[in-house]
């Protein structure tokens, strides 16, 4: 397993780079070639490819969806600066943990499944492109395979050194406000000028007074420009705001409250662009349900499985919105995701795998 992650893990795949991401698709159908008679990739427009991979099992059967990604956040050339490394049992590396361990452990839990075939359900494996830019292309492809499917399980890092898996997820939605005011000479003509900057600032305090972070609700201004030069009244100002939510209705509340923002310089014009990107995975029974089947299964081999609410959002967002059971954070325990330090638990695989593979023969049987 260490061995097939290490090559993964070299095999550098930010978003943003399609060939890059296509040929880790090509190492990892080549590992799987053997195993499975499909396997497919899918063309998303402006990103590398999605891959499938489908176990046929008993006709008629509904499927199990097995759900990760291929890509990274670290560019091109990271990994010569935060190379593979193996450490008091610690793997290090560019993605190693969000999520290339994942993709490792489900494929050897798909083998181990395997070999004891047949499969007690069909099984199909989704790796995308483009989750860590918020899966713009590949968000249709995930929904359409998800929706015929009896559970979706995600292959994303799990919480804490404990490695609970996650039942929940904050939702994530997008702002830009864009402010116009009018420009003019801040020496000769100042009064003639209506300032874009002066605008936004009011404007970025009233969005941020929207957030209830004791109640999960936050809203994050966490860019703003504007402004061409200091002696001319700035005609243009932009802010960025990051939403993070629990529940729809919070969701719904924020975006009517941005809605209603006016100038308060009657001269400056706003325009809102953006919302919701992703709806917020909230813990319903189904999702329960999944995560005691899973808990069941790890004591069986021999470990607790806790369970965790999450800010971060992912693809299971997409699928538990849609009413499909979606139990997430099933992938590596480690630390460090998106940062230098990220790593994965060597000694922790195996069982993480067995888990896996515990669940989907669980829910092959309900
Ligand atoms: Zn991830």
């Amino acid at each position: 397993m260490v061995s097939t992650l290490r090559r993964y893990v070299e095999q550098e795949s930010p978003s943003d780079a399609p060939a890059a991401i296509a040929e880790l698709v090509a190492l990892i159908t080549a590992d799987f070639a053997g195993f499975s008679p499909r396997i497919r990739q899918h063309k998303l427009s402006g990103f590398g490819p999605g891959l499938q991979i489908d176990l046929p099992g008993p006709r008629r059967a509904p499927r199990l969806l097995l759900l990760g990604h291929l890509d990274t956040v670290y560019p091109l050339g990271t990994i010569r600066t935060m190379p593979w490394r193996e450490q008091r049992g610690r793997l290090h590396g560019p993605g190693v943990f969000d999520m290339k361990a994942g993709i490792v452990q489900a494929l050897f839990a798909l083998k181990a499944l395997l070999a004891r075939s047949p499969l007690p359900c069909a099984v199909s494996l989704l790796l995308v492109p483009d989750e860590e830019v918020g899966s713009p292309a590949s968000r249709q492809l995930t929904e359409r395979l998800a929706r015929d499917a009896r559970a979706v399980l995600v292959l994303e890092p799990a919480a804490g050194p404990e490695g609970a898996c996650k039942t929940a997820r904050k939702g994530i939605a997008r702002y830009t406000l864009r402010v116009s005011g009018v420009a003019s000479h801040a020496g000769l003509d100042f009064e003639r000028g209506a300032s874009a900057i002066v605008e936004a600032a009011c404007q970025v305090t009233a969005i941020a007074g929207l957030s209830r972070p004791t109640h999960g609700l936050t809203l994050n201004p966490g860019l703003i420009r504007g402004g061409t030069r200091p002696n001319v009244v700035a005609a243009e100002a932009e802010i960025v705001v990051d939403v993070r939510f629990l529940t729809a209705r919070q969701a719904a509340r924020v975006d009517a409250g941005i809605r209603k923002l006016r100038p308060h310089d009657p001269r400056c014009r706003l325009q809102l662009l953006g919302g919701v990107e992703r709806p917020p995975f909230e813990r319903s029974q189904a999702t329960a349900r999944l995560y005691r089947m899973a808990a069941q299964a790890a004591v069986q081999l021999g470990f607790p499985l806790a369970e965790a609410a999450v800010g971060g959002g992912s693809d299971g967002n997409f699928t538990a919105a849609l009413g499909v059971p979606t139990l997430d954070g099933l992938g590596a325990v480690g630390d460090g995701a998106h940062a230098p330090g990220e790593f994965v638990l060597a000694r922790e695989m195996p069982r993480r795998t067995a888990l896996l593979a515990e669940l989907m023969i669980t829910l092959a049987a309900v």
